[in-house]
């Protein structure tokens, strides 16, 4: 009798310290188990004499159900515990910032490049794309670029080691060396020689020269332009590019046209324009003349339009420009490797 009763008072003091559930099973099993206390003090009521067993065996169930009536509520109770923990270590901190997307931005030279052709877009002209690997007929012959010209040198030109011939898109053999392009006019050739005029169209892209210092990189994008229709003329050539050069620049600048010598085109011009940065007063940047060359033009050569098969009762005009020029000028960046060096200081200022 008084062993159970210390058993008991031994039991609520174990369960009620425990503060662990594998602990608490433990206990279970110390006082309850197959060789529990508990249960074998139930064993032992074969020993005591018979008519004090039915009182003794209600005291021990008595003990026993106390018992587990205990290990039950710590075990809610340490489940409690383990949540309420668990919720803690869990919890969420609705007032921190949140974790910022970084955002990429587009390259200078394709944001000018962009600008460029919703210029050109808006009069209709179509943009469209040509190899970057050509041949010799493509990129000189057909522009009537003699072949003494000093850009067929090659110095100023990358040639291909291999082939000294290659197919074009209709399958022909061209006898001629193959280079990386040095300008987009090829893609004018092709377009030319594959369709019908009218033409109105502008070929940006990716061009190669030897040449590598603080305004030149061994490549660099360009932006040309053709139109060929009936009565094509000068004046339609110094309406466009003016209008331009004032979208482009924002700014209501002079523009003027130099002669100059082209073989793809006759006559040729060099346009000028009122320097962007001193408006004309004269600066570091225009060497202090007050104007910027931008752009070279004409009036297509007839010996192109032979060349592509246009017949001589068209004219057209022609332009050219440098992307990364025109990027320079408007953002006021001196050094023409910023652009190619992937320094995201640099980029992430446009
Ligand atoms: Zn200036």
């Amino acid at each position: 009798m008084e062993t159970l009763n210390r058993l008991t008072a031994q039991a609520t003091a174990d369960i009620q310290a425990c503060v662990d559930s594998n602990d608490l099973e433990q206990l279970r099993v110390q006082y309850l188990g197959k060789k529990g206390l508990i249960t074998e003090l139930m064993k032992q009521l074969g020993t005591v004499p018979p008519e004090q067993r039915p009182q003794l065996g209600a005291l021990i169930n008595e003990a026993k159900e106390i018992v587990q009536g205990l290990l039950q509520d710590r075990k809610i109770l340490l489940s409690e515990n383990l949540l309420i923990e668990q919720l803690r270590r869990e919890q969420v901190d609705v007032s921190l910032p949140g974790r910022q997307v970084a955002r990429g931005g587009l390259h200078p030279i394709t944001q000018t490049l962009q600008r460029i052709q919703n210029f050109f877009h808006q009069l209709g002209f179509s943009t469209v794309e040509g190899p970057e690997v050509e041949d010799d007929y493509h990129n000189f012959e057909a522009l009537n670029i003699p072949a003494h010209h000093p850009a067929r040198a090659m110095h100023d030109t990358f040639y291909m080691k291999d082939a000294q011939g290659c197919y074009d898109a209709q399958g022909c053999y061209f006898d001629a060396k193959r280079l990386l392009r040095t300008h987009t006019s090829p893609v004018q050739i092709r377009t030319m020689k594959k369709g019908q005029p009218p033409f109105r169209m502008i070929c940006p892209g990716r061009v190669y020269r030897c040449d590598s210092d603080i305004t030149h990189t061994p490549m660099f994008h360009q932006v040309e332009g053709l139109w060929v229709d009936k009565n094509i003329s000068f004046a339609d050539l110094k309406g466009i590019l003016a209008a331009f050069l004032r979208f482009f620049f924002e700014k209501e600048l002079e523009v003027r046209f130099r002669p100059s010598y082209f073989p793809f085109t006759e006559p040729s011009a060099e346009v000028d324009v009122q320097c962007v940065a001193c408006e004309g007063r004269g600066c570091r940047i225009c060497s202090h003349t007050g104007w910027l060359e931008v752009l070279g033009c004409g009036m297509v050569h007839p010996k192109v339009f032979e060349h592509t098969g246009v017949d001589a009762t068209y004219t057209g005009l022609a332009f050219g420009l440098g992307v990364e020029r025109f990027t320079m000028l408007r953002y006021g960046v001196s050094d023409l490797r910023h652009f190619f060096e992937n320094d995201l200081k640099f980029l992430s200022q446009f």
